[in-house]
């Protein structure tokens, strides 16, 4: 059984010799190859959970009195990072934790993911609160692609919607009075973000997942920012999260596809690699902070005249009145 998890989630199979490094039980399931530890079930879930504890003390992301909404799109990432947090948040009686769940409209894809994360929420006893683009936007990303707006717009639906769901995950955070915005984003995430960002040649970068406050700003943070994702796909397997595997009929990685593949053949042959990739670009990007103001429009902070959600809206709305 052991071996089998370990294959599936593309754990070392040294995982199936030696014994727990924490509790030294036989049955251990996972080896981490950058600590040289190995881990019983209980132990990599404890473990799981205080990484995370560390990881917002060590950069200050949640406060003992926060509402926190946690972005839920009913994939593994953030359904694990739901069930963490619903642990932590118990020993901070003035937190609180809802979840908040973006419906861009993609028929039968998006229906799976949000009846995974509504079964899941209700499981843990978090409300959940869904948002639509429809309601927000008056129309839904399947509509825009269809009305040939992006095209025209020399613009992906991924990039649309990513950029069109996280405005409205802020709208939707503020709708729910919270304080700040969990994001289920891992390491490998963060630095894949990093690197995209140099190979784009975009220099205006800002650190992603760190608590940056201002006036009108609902901050967003990720908890999983020093947590390799395989790790939460061990997770997810480990506590039998159902989630949606499916990948978004619309998904095109076309940029980040070959950054992923070489830092996880990277990480692979140079254990820690990641942590070492995070440290120093960060340390690069915080002694550059870029100029923000407030997008015209919405508020929102923004390096552009107005913001780039702004921007594609309109620009949506103006050819679909045509
Ligand atoms: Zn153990
Ligand atoms: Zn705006």
């Amino acid at each position: 059984m052991e071996q089998v998890l370990a294959l599936r989630t593309g754990a070392s199979l040294e995982a199936s010799t030696g014994s727990c490094t924490f509790c030294g039980s036989e049955r251990v399931v996972y080896f981490r190859r950058y600590s040289g530890e190995r881990l019983c079930a209980r132990c990599f879930n404890r473990s799981m959970v205080d990484r995370v504890r560390r990881t917002i003390s060590k950069y200050n992301l949640l406060r003992p009195w926060d509402r926190i909404a946690v972005a839920v799109s009913g994939g593994k990432d953030s359904l694990s990072l739901l069930k963490i947090l619903s642990e932590i948040e118990r020993d901070y009686p003035r937190a609180s934790l809802v979840a908040i769940t973006i419906d861009e409209g993609i028929p039968v894809y998006r229906e799976e993911a949000i009846r995974h994360a509504e079964t899941y929420a209700e499981k843990l006893g978090i409300e959940l609160r869904r948002l639509s683009f429809k309601e927000l936007y008056g129309f839904t990303l399947t509509e825009a692609v269809e009305s040939g707006a992006m095209e025209k717009m020399g613009l992906k639906p991924c990039t649309v919607c990513g950029v069109l769901r996280r405005k409205a995950i802020t709208l939707a955070a503020r709708r729910v009075g919270a304080t700040v915005v969990a994001t289920a984003h891992t390491l490998d995430d963060i630095v894949q973000t990093y690197l995209l960002n140099v190979f784009r040649g975009d220099a205006s970068m800002a650190p992603v997942g760190l608590r940056r406050e201002g006036e009108g700003v609902v901050p967003r943070v990720a908890p999983f920012r020093l947590t390799p994702e395989r790790e939460v796909v061990f997770y997810a397997y480990l506590n039998k999260i159902p989630f949606q595997a499916e990948a978004c009929p619309y998904a095109s990685q076309a940029m980040r596809d070959p950054i992923r593949r070489f830092l996880t053949s990277y990480e692979e042959t140079y254990p820690g690699a990641l942590y070492a990739a995070l440290n120093t670009l960060e340390k690069l990007i915080q002694a550059k902070p870029q100029p923000q103001h407030p997008c015209p429009t919405c508020g929102e902070p923004t390096t552009r005249p107005i913001c780039r959600a702004c921007e594609i809206e309109e620009a949506i709305k103006r050819h679909m009145r045509r």
